[in-house]
């Protein structure tokens, strides 16, 4: 009940927008269910500040701007700030749902990641200066922990409030140049198992290169979409018993390789390791043993890196990408392993 008082309070005092209110910029995406434009407030409000993100949604944006509402209240931190969200009816193509983010920067972690200078290219913008230290290993790993422990920390937000991202991939993590950290982005998947919303229409739309082997959240020993009465009393059995988190952590765990290992980090070579993978029986020692013996030097280097201090994150890495979701660890307990024992970035600029 709380909840619902303090939302609709929330609601009263935030900023509310219309369609015209905004101008419409460039192009930053399109997918099968919406398209996403950078946009400025319109002269009659140009006592305010700053540019936004709109995603002009079908049917599935109300959705998605519960999921923002949500997330905004319950941890804010993790994902981009939600602004605001409405039903436009006057679009000749039909009501389209418009909602509205703060414009967090242009980096994603997708292009971060094509870029030849990464993970230096992150250290900059992170640290925001470019350091004049000698280039290896032991800088790329703590770039690479540093930024591991951000997305792990965005994470642990939405599975503590119960939140399933479910298409986590670098496409869908930017850079906030405001708090200079990752925030996830794109709930347009997700699932909230706790409070009912349990909607699960969009399995075709789960990214096959990021996905895990399991596929679909919850078991198929739960057949449909409880009531949402039903669903908010069963959800945390179910959350208990299906480990739906687990689904999320897996596509993290291929993040973390794609950043150790350059060579998986193109589209063609990560489908290939994928299907690699699935011919060991998702165990990644197997993969490692198949391939070790005559590997390229790039992907020699991506084994050297996930070796350094006693190969704690090749065992991080292990402990997230598991055929097993029940074996895979959770986002806190991964905050919590050895791999970040040691100083991530900060430590680099101290030493300045
Ligand atoms: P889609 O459903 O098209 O995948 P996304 O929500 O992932 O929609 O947004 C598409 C793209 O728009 C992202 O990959 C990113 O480049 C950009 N984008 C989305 N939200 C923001 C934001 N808050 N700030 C800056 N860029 C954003
Ligand atoms: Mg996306």
């Amino acid at each position: 009940f709380d909840m619902f008082v303090l939302a609709f309070v929330e609601r009263l005092f935030r900023p509310t927008f219309r369609k015209d209110d905004f101008v419409v910029g460039k192009k930053l995406g399109e997918g099968s269910f919406g398209v996403v434009y950078k946009v400025s407030l319109s002269k009659k409000r140009s006592n305010e500040e700053g540019d936004y993100v709109l995603k002009k949604a079908t049917e599935y944006g109300a959705v998605e701007i519960w999921m923002n509402e949500r997330v905004r209240r319950a941890c804010g931190n993790s994902c981009a700030d939600f602004v605001y969200g409405f039903l436009d009816k006057s679009s000749k193509k039909g009501p389209e749902y418009w909602l509205l983010w703060k414009y967090e920067g242009e980096s994603t972690l997708a292009g971060l990641l094509q870029s030849k200078e990464f993970p230096y290219n992150v250290e900059t913008i992170i640290l925001g200066k470019v350091q004049d230290l000698p280039k290896g290993l032991e800088r790329e790993n703590k770039i690479i922990q540093t930024i591991m422990r951000q997305l792990l920390f965005a994470l642990d937000g939405l599975h503590s409030t119960g939140i399933i991202h479910r298409d986590v991939k670098p496409q869908n993590i930017i850079f906030s140049e405001g708090s200079r950290s990752f925030k996830i982005i794109d709930l347009g998947a997700a699932a909230d198992l706790r409070v009912g919303i349990n909607y699960i229409p969009k399995e075709f739309l789960l990214d096959p290169r990021y996905a895990a082997p399991e596929q679909y959240i919850m078991s198929t020993q739960t057949p449909s979409a409880p009531s949402a009465p039903v669903a908010a009393a069963l959800s945390p059995v179910l959350w208990q018993m299906n480990l739906p988190d687990r689904f999320d952590i897996y596509s993290i765990g291929l993040i973390f390789l794609q950043m150790a290992f350059p060579s998986l980090r193109s589209d063609s070579n990560l489908i290939q390791f994928n299907r690699q993978l699935k011919r060991c029986d998702y165990d990644l020692t197997a993969w490692r043993k198949l391939v070790e013996p005559r590997a390229s030097a790039d992907l020699r280097r991506g084994f050297e890196l996930v070796d350094l201090d006693g190969g704690i994150g090749w065992e991080l890495l292990t402990s997230m990408v598991r055929y097993k979701a029940r074996q895979r660890i959770s986002a806190k307990a991964a905050l919590a392993h050895p791999y970040f024992d040691r100083q991530g970035l900060l430590a680099l600029s101290v030493m300045q």
